[in-house]
């Protein structure tokens, strides 16, 4: 690598965050990363705005509404690599559940059949974003560089993902881990 840093994205979409909990049990690794990279965006930084020309992004989360599909292709248009970063950006997974129930009938049951319903929201002045028909993982919205499997990924598992795409050394054996062509 030239002196320069590179720069690297984490985002957050349809998942719990523990994929993200699973990065900071990198531990002192992480300061190893940060002599290489520096974290232009990242549920961990408060950053609004996706940057532009970013080299590599870790997707945490399937795409569920349109603020995760808009952000997702926003990612993909200013990211070198993108990377499926756990088992709901790479299958849906447990963010997907939802999918056999339709939206309606899904809306109604969490914010108005139980003691504590909400008002329905207005479409002009929604309170939360429209949810997608169905969960998607992130490969079927845009185009997936790398695929960092794991619910969560461990750190291990991270970590030879994140040297791989930084440096491109070859992953460890690991049958489960499918990336870097
Ligand atoms: Fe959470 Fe597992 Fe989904 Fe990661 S893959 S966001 S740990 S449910």
């Amino acid at each position: 690598m030239s002196g320069q840093k590179l720069r690297l994205a984490t985002a957050w979409l349809g998942g719990c965050s523990g994929c993200h909990m699973s990065f900071l049990d990198l531990d002192e690794r992480l300061v190893e990363l940060a002599e290489v990279a520096e974290l232009v965006y990242s549920p961990i930084a408060d950053v609004k705005e996706f940057p532009e020309a970013v080299d590599i992004t870790l997707v945490e989360g399937a795409v569920a509404n349109v603020d995760h599909l808009e952000l997702a292709q926003q990612i993909r248009e200013r990211s070198r690599i993108v990377a499926s970063f756990g088992d709901c950006a790479v299958t849906g997974n447990v963010t997907s559940l939802r999918n056999r129930i339709p939206v309606p009938d899904l809306l109604n049951q969490v914010y108005q059949g139980g003691p504590g319903a909400i008002p329905r929201q207005s479409p002009d002045d929604p309170i939360m974003p429209a949810l997608l028909p169905t969960v998607l993982p992130l490969h079927q919205v845009i185009e997936v560089d790398a695929f960092v499997p794991g619910c969560p990924p461990d750190p291990d598992r991270i970590w030879a993902a994140v040297r791989a795409l930084i440096f491109g050394e070859a992953a460890p054996h690991d049958p489960h881990l499918r990336t870097f062509g």
